[in-house]
């Protein structure tokens, strides 16, 4: 039988990388996510219309699910959000919670969802996109970075929890990716700063060893990887899909 892959934030960015490499894999994939307009773009693939901050809408998702498929096989919590763009002392109360709902508790609502019906299966894998802001930390994104701690700590529990129940846990830690959200982050960071975006930019690329920028294909093959008998003892690992983070800041 094909894998039934759940992707959050599916509809465009990483989450769209990895539907198409699931599909190409064979497997059968549902999006959620909370853009109509980017879902309405991917027709082509099942989607719902979930903001991953609200149980009550991860709730139905999982109950949509459970009527249309009967289980899950994977679970991919991909959702996170930028957060505010600031030194710790400007950081806003508003922005921290809006970042740290989605990403963590998008992550967790995830999971906490999808436990119980990969349980009933006795198998199951779970993939959080995690971020080396959450290995490193991460200058002026102090929201972001500490949900992506969140993330990984998350994760940890949760392959402990299910371990015994034959339910894998692992998060992908990408580095920079290349797209509008990356661009849209620099362009920020380089007005915070008062530096150019180029300028930025290069810090970014001078980071790693491989000197590379990640793109979502990357970090879609180290999630269909993960999803794979291939990795069946593979839990509770933070693995980074970044070039290696030589410096996590060398940014001017
Ligand atoms: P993106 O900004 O391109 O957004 C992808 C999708 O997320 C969008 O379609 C958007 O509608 C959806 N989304 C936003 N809030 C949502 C919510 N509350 N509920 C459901 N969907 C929501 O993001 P991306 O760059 O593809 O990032 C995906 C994941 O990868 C995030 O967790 C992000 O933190 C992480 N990540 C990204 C990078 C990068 O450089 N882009 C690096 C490391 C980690």
């Amino acid at each position: 039988m094909a894998q039934r892959v759940l992707i959050t934030a599916g509809a465009s960015g990483i989450g769209l990388a990895m539907a198409r490499a699931f599909e190409a894999a064979g497997a059968e994939v549902w999006i959620a996510d909370a853009d109509a307009a980017a879902l309405g773009a991917v027709s082509d693939l099942r989607g719902s219309h979930v903001d991953v901050s609200d149980e009550d809408q991860v709730a139905a998702l999982f109950a949509a699910i459970a009527e249309i498929w009967g289980g899950l096989d994977v679970l991919c919590a991909n959702a996170g959000t930028a957060g505010p763009t600031a030194l710790i002392e400007d950081q806003p109360l508003d922005g921290w919670n809006a970042c740290l709902g989605v990403t963590l508790g998008g992550a967790f609502l995830s999971a906490k969802y999808a436990a119980p019906m990969m349980k009933a299966a006795g198998a199951g894998a779970m993939i959080f996109t995690s971020s080396t802001a959450g290995q490193y930390g991460f200058p002026n994104r102090a929201p972001y970075a500490a949900a992506k701690w969140g993330v990984n700590g998350l994760m940890k529990t949760v392959a402990m929890e299910l371990g015994p129940y034959g339910i894998r846990a692992n998060a992908i830690c990408p580095g920079p990716v290349e797209g509008p959200r990356m661009d849209g982050v620099i362009d920020r960071e380089a007005a915070a700063k008062g530096v150019s975006p180029e300028a930025i930019r290069a810090g970014y690329v001078a980071g790693s060893s491989m000197r590379s920028f990640v793109t979502g294909a990357d970090v879609a093959a180290m999630a269909v990887f993960l999803a794979s008998p291939a990795a069946r003892l593979v839990s509770g690992q933070i693995i980074a899909v970044d070039g290696h983070t030589e410096n996590p800041d060398p940014k001017p």
